[in-house]
């Protein structure tokens, strides 16, 4: 059984992290999606609010799940006995980061290894944070984030 862990901020989750975690849920047996908790970086939402809405809008992948976690991913992929950490790339920006966290990780614990994963064109421009700048100056988001994240933010009041 190989157990994969999507981390991230998911702040909030997108229809580009939604196509990651669909793509990754068919070639790993299971998804663990982990909400870091950051305490250096003040989110948008709090990762309680993070996590249930990623909880609402993978209720149709069976073999998805979703956990928040403190301290270094690769500590937690090794409590959840995870094999894989599972990451997306959009464009050659991307690359330098994920590729130094990669190595980082790989450097802390060479059992766990780094998978990435591309989106449909449609998603590749979308990221949580032109979201947020569309979602504050009143635009529309609907077709960028899921059902729950779009519910859950026209009903929020912009502060
Ligand atoms: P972080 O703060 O760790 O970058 P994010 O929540 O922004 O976390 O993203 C988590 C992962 O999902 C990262 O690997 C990121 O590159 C990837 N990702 C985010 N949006 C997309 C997208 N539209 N297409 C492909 N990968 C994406």
């Amino acid at each position: 059984m190989t157990i994969a862990i999507y981390p991230g901020s998911f702040d909030p989750i997108t229809k580009g992290h939604l196509d990651i975690l669909k793509t990754g849920a068919e070639i790993f047996d299971r998804v663990i999606i982990a909400v870091a908790r950051n305490s250096e970086k003040k989110g948008f939402l709090s990762v309680d609010e993070r996590v249930k809405l990623i909880k609402e809008s993978i209720l149709d992948i069976e073999n998805a799940e979703v956990d928040s976690f403190e301290g270094l991913t690769i500590e937690y992929a090794k409590k959840r006995e995870a094999k894989v950490l599972l990451r997306g790339l959009r464009a050659v920006s991307d690359f330098e980061y994920e590729l130094q966290l990669s190595q980082a990780n790989s450097a802390l614990s060479g059992d766990i290894k780094t998978v990435f994963l591309t989106t449909k064109p449609k998603y590749n421009f979308i990221s949580s944070s032109t979201i947020k700048e569309i979602y504050l100056n009143n635009g529309d988001i609907s077709k960028f984030v899921p059902e729950a994240v779009y519910e859950y933010l026209k009903n929020r009041k912009v502060s």
